[in-house]
């Protein structure tokens, strides 16, 4: 459990929480265990508390990871769907600064009290896409000539919720 299990990059501030729930999933497991009148070995007890445990770590890591792979020298194989889960945060995280429903869910999923499956609930998928083919509707801007450095800067520029959370 804890950072045996999964270790996190510190910058986001997520170690302590999911180490804590981990703790909280170990409670229930074990007293659950301990209400059975004869505790049946057969039942694969640990391999259940395992597969529990990942889906405890998996949004957390995803949330992380997925930042870390906006950049390109981070290391590793990106996962199937990188690039769009980047982008719909990216309008997440846009949307956090002017929607009340996305500040809101937003919020409750970074701070692990909600899943990550509650920022694709329909109503804040309708304000991600909206969203984005409003911009795309609106007259291009005369984009100045930038070098793939300078855009890259410029893309990652923006601090996320979880980035600016982590350096409170
Ligand atoms: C710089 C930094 C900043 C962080 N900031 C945040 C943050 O803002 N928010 C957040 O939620 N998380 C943060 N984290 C992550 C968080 O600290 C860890 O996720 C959390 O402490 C993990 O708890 P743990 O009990 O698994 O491990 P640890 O807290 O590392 O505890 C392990 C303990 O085991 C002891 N130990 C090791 N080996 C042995 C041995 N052989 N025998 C006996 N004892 C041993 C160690 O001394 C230690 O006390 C940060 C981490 C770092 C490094």
């Amino acid at each position: 459990m804890g950072d045996a299990l999964c270790s996190f990059n510190p910058m986001y501030g997520q170690g302590m929480s999911v180490a804590a729930l981990e703790a909280k999933l170990l409670d229930t497991f074990l007293r659950e265990q301990q209400s059975r009148a004869m505790p049946d070995r057969r039942t694969g007890w640990t391999m259940r508390f395992q597969k529990a445990l990942a889906s405890v770590v998996q949004a957390p890591w995803r949330l992380a990871t997925g930042e870390d792979f906006r950049y390109p020298e981070a290391q590793g194989n990106r996962p199937f769907g990188t690039r769009l889960f980047n982008w719909y945060m990216r309008r997440v995280y846009e949307l956090m600064a002017s929607h009340p429903l996305v500040t809101l869910r937003g919020y409750e999923v970074l701070q692990l009290l909600k899943p990550l499956s509650a920022l694709f609930e329909p109503r804040i998928v309708w304000a991600v896409l909206s969203k984005a083919l409003a911009l795309r509707l609106q007259k291009p801007k005369p984009e100045a000539v930038l070098t793939t450095d300078e855009k890259h800067v410029r893309e990652n520029s923006i601090q996320t919720p979880v980035q600016s959370a982590a350096s409170l």
